[in-house]
């Protein structure tokens, strides 16, 4: 049961081919994970899928979420099919709460339950009065920015590096965050460079160099991905 079809698509930018024929597809109600050294095009995949910085419209291919074809929508029409993206860097809104952040994030949610959110990832309820902008750590805006996500329960919830910049966070805090947004109906596709993030996941995509090499179980493939990626680490080795 496809959620999301990734067919074919390739993305060139300024002559450089970012991304060379990728195929993904994420079923309804998984967890999948998306491995992948750094400069492979993963957080490209996601912006494109996602139609952020003008990236509305792969060069060659298309991407399918809910039976529509994606290519050229704007970002507010897909976040209204039910698609949105936690980026790798988070934004930050001057002069707004992070109770009001996510209670804006939570509008069509009638469960909402703003502290349950933000404890689910790992902060009390002393940051709801707190404003979403520099006076929050990078790793503290990451953490708003998930439980946003566990407020909003997106149909499909994009996952750009969950881990990256929080400090001391386990494994297991982040695997049963995921899993929280799951049992709560999203869909998660997750992007990560760490293999045992992807553990979490009931299948996972390995992607270098633009393309995708395998998808399958995430032990499996994050075998492949400690062998293979070393060879792209040797090639690339300023992207490590
Ligand atoms: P990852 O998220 O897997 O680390 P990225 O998607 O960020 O990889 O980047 C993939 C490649 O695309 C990198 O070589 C990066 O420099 C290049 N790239 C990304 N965005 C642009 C852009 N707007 N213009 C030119 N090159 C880009
Ligand atoms: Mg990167
Ligand atoms: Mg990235």
């Amino acid at each position: 049961n496809p959620l999301l079809t990734v067919n074919n698509v390739k993305l060139t930018i300024e002559n450089k081919p970012i991304l060379k024929g990728v195929n993904l597809v994420v079923r309804k109600g998984e967890i999948h994970a998306i491995l992948g050294p750094n400069g492979a095009g993963k957080s490209t995949l996601a912006s494109l899928i996602m139609g952020i910085n003008d990236l509305k419209e792969p060069t060659e291919g298309e991407i399918i979420f809910k039976g529509k074809i994606l290519n050229g929508l704007e970002i507010y029409e897909r976040a209204r099919l039910g698609l949105t993206l936690a980026w790798q860097d988070p934004a930050r809104f001057e002069g707004i709460t992070v109770e009001e952040y996510l209670k804006i994030s939570g509008k069509d949610n009638p469960e909402l339950d703003v502290v349950e959110c933000l404890e689910l990832v790992g902060l009390d309820c002393s940051y709801l009065g707190r404003f979403v902008d520099e006076t929050l750590s990078g790793g503290e805006r990451k953490r708003v920015e998930l439980a946003s996500i566990l407020a909003m329960r997106p149909e499909l919830a994009i996952l750009d590096e969950p881990d990256s910049g929080i400090d001391f966070v386990s494994m297991e805090d982040i695997a049963n965050m995921i899993k929280t947004m799951r049992e709560r109906g999203t869909t998660v596709l997750m992007i990560t460079h760490r293999e045992e993030i992807a553990e979490v996941a009931d299948r996972a995509t390995l992607m270098c160099d633009g393309k995708v090499v395998q998808t399958g179980s995430p032990k499996e493939v994050g075998e492949k991905f400690k062998t293979m990626c070393v060879k792209c680490e040797v090639r690339n080795p300023e992207l490590v």
